[in-house]
């Protein structure tokens, strides 16, 4: 990244439920920072928190500790009216589920208007229509499509009004919280480079969080890998596929499908063993019951996230 300028700040993040009388950790002490106009990807198999801690970045869940700050600005601490309203405007969010997620009852054009009006009070019913008409076509549709509905629509045009959606506010910061997973395989590489396309015209900053580690690839600078809550490595996106260091980074390369079977046999090492409960965590590293490097060590201390190399950093005791 030529470009370090840091648009949001996580640190020491974390975020607890209550399941019962116990604690269910999703986010544990999670920290990175995301630079403007870079896309950070977040991945780990469902479950890992990836998307917890999205959420969380944004406000839609309280933290339970740890800081978030945007631009400098702690988010938990922005407290007049206006300014939350201008912090949500910034920092927009795509869902995973495109059916879900737009209410069925209105028409397109309403559901990507709701922001314009809220956000652009001044801008009259004509002015908001031209721009629903702008967004549709900056999605790769057509301004008909604002009158009809959203179960109307395909999967991957009913994404494309999510992606509309959170346009819709002009924001720096998305999170698209894997918002391809819903659709089909077919549709969902031309999601991805929607996306990027809108990146560069539009000088976005995006978390991208998924569960699928090729698509990941395709549109992120940096990735942070996520197991049980925490960060176990964060590097960029030729160090994580090209070099990984960390075994549980190493074991999801290694199951990524190979597109040309007669490109080579993989080294692979599938994942093993059971994942513990975030309710009931064992002391030491996470990974340790699925780890084929597993020493004593790793049973008695929690490896920290160390950079080990200029911008490449893991959490495994293979590097202390
Ligand atoms: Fe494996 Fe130990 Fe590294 Fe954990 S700290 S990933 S158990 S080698």
């Amino acid at each position: 990244m030529e470009n370090k300028e840091v648009l949001i700040k996580v640190d020491k993040l974390q975020k607890k439920f209550d399941v019962g009388k116990k604690k269910l950790t999703a986010v544990d002490d999670v920290s990175f920072d995301i630079y403007k106009t870079e896309t950070l990807g977040l991945v780990g198999e469902s479950g890992c928190g990836k998307t917890t801690c999205g959420r969380t970045i944004l406000g839609l869940h309280k933290k339970t500790g740890g800081h978030v700050y945007y631009e400098g600005v702690e988010v938990s601490e922005i407290k007049k009216r206006k300014d939350i309203k201008d912090f949500k405007k910034k920092a927009q969010i795509i869902f995973q589920d495109p059916y879900s997620s737009l209410d069925p009852r209105m028409t397109i054009e309403d559901i990507i208007a709701e922001g314009i009006r809220v956000h652009f009070p001044k801008m009259k019913d004509a002015e908001i229509h031209n721009r629903v008409s702008e967004l549709l076509k900056m999605v790769g549709l057509n301004a008909e499509h604002g009158a009809r509905f959203p179960q109307e629509l395909s999967g991957g045009q009913r994404q494309r009004i999510g992606i509309a959606r959170a346009l819709a506010v002009e924001p720096e910061f998305i999170v698209c919280d894997e918002p391809i997973s819903a659709l089909d395989v077919s549709i969902q590489a031309q999601v991805v480079n929607l996306l990027i396309k809108l990146q560069r015209e539009l000088g976005l900053t995006y978390l991208f969080i998924s569960h699928d580690l090729s698509m990941v690839k395709h549109i992120s600078d940096r990735i942070g890998v996520m197991y049980l809550g925490s960060i176990v490595e964060l590097a960029d996106k030729e160090s994580i596929y090209g070099e990984p260091l960390h075994p549980y980074t190493q074991a999801l390369i290694s199951v990524i499908p190979i597109p040309d079977p007669d490109a080579g046999i993989k080294d692979r090492t599938p994942l093993k063993g059971e994942i513990p409960s975030p309710i009931d965590l064992p002391v030491g590293c996470k990974f340790q019951s699925r780890c084929v490097k597993c020493m004593e060590i790793c049973k008695e201390s929690v490896p920290p996230l160390k950079e080990v190399k200029p911008g490449h950093f893991v959490a495994c005791h293979l590097f202390d």
